[in-house]
């Protein structure tokens, strides 16, 4: 098969964690670009990265790695973003594209648009894709395929440049969307992704600060539900503080609204209400039914967890069928 054209000469990646070490292993593997030169924040992640073979270079520094680079993304944990623009703001190439993909967008927009220069177009993005592991060993080449990337560029961003993003982030498997505003963005997100995650975190911590016998059954007790909580609440933590930070206007919107819609469910169970619950989960039931049915998870049972087998021990005596006349 004809190898496809790459579309970028060199793509840096500043941050090369879940999300940044996901994206050098899809653009690999559908030879979206013809170079990638990384960093990371810390020694032992650049040298993990090395190791891992993930980037032709792994430069010391975000200067370097944004140098002579035709797209810079910029994967590390929101509230850094500003201050990585302002690091390789004097090192970027005329016609670059610089991007992003934080969970967070008016705040990226904020912080990072008034460092770049003129002459270099800033097209955030976020792809709305992942897992609950961090750090390059977790990303896979698949992680972006048919999950969507959204793109808010800025009013007046150059469209051969939002129109190349969006190309790049099509190569890696990923649907993509583009969005009129940040603040858009950050309102449907709170809702789909923020408000879960601190849902998550809440039950889970709620658990964990029970007396100490009920805190072991929580634990193995846990396939009624709970588990399914923990997998959320095992996030990264510094990217989430940065998203609740980032997107406080948002989120607290949003919780407003769950506040009441969860005194109506404590008043229906306080009275007794049956019809109500019944009629609420019914609706409930449909929302997970219309995911799958677009594509967004798959139809199997208990999220597609394998099961063990049955024990193959001998059935207890009085139950065993015996051989005997
Ligand atoms: P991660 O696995 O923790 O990786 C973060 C990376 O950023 C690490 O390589 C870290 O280096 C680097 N970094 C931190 N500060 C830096 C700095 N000042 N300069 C250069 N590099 C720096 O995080 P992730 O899950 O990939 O998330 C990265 C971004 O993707 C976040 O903005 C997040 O909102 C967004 N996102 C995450 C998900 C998800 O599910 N995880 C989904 C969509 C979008 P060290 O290891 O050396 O500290």
């Amino acid at each position: 098969m004809a190898q496809p054209t790459p579309l970028f000469n060199r793509l840096a990646l500043i941050g090369v964690g879940l999300i940044g070490s996901s994206i050098a292993r899809a653009a690999r593997a559908q030879g979206a670009v013809r170079e990638i030169v990384a960093t990371a924040r810390t020694a032992a992640t650049r040298r993990r990265v090395a190791e891992l073979g993930l980037a032709d270079q792994v430069v010391e520094s975000n200067g370097a790695a944004a140098t002579g680079a035709d797209l810079v993304i910029v994967c590390a944990p929101v509230g850094v973003c500003g201050e990585i623009a302002k690091e390789i703001a004097p090192q970027l190439k005329r016609g670059a594209i610089v991007s992003d993909v934080g969970s967070v967008k008016t705040a990226i927009v904020r912080d990072m648009a008034p460092h770049l220069p003129p002459g270099v177009h800033f097209v955030p993005a976020h792809p709305v894709a992942g897992t609950e592991h961090s750090g390059p060993d977790a990303g896979f080449a698949e992680l972006f395929v048919g999950r969507w990337c959204i793109l808010t560029p800025p009013e007046g961003t150059d469209a051969a440049a939002v129109d190349k993003l969006a190309a790049f982030w099509r190569m890696l498997g990923a649907n993509v969307e583009t969005m009129a505003s940040p603040e858009h963005h950050d309102l449907v997100l709170a809702i789909t992704s923020h408000l879960p995650h601190l849902i998550a975190y809440t039950i889970v911590g709620t658990a964990d600060e029970l007396a100490e016998v009920t805190r072991s059954e929580v634990l193995k007790f846990s396939a009624g539900g709970f588990r399914d909580f923990t997998r959320i609440a095992a996030s990264d933590p510094t990217m989430w503080r940065d998203v609740f930070l980032a997107n406080k206007d948002a989120v607290l919107e949003m919780l407003g609204t769950f506040n009441e819609d969860l005194s109506q469910l404590t008043r229906a169970i306080r009275r007794g209400d049956g019809e109500a619950l019944f009629e609420h989960f019914a609706r409930t039931r449909a929302i997970r039914r219309g995911i799958v049915e677009i594509g967004q998870d798959s139809p199997a049972p208990d999220f597609g967890r394998a099961h063990p087998g049955l024990p193959d021990a001998p059935l207890p005596r009085p139950y065993a069928v015996s051989d005997e006349t």
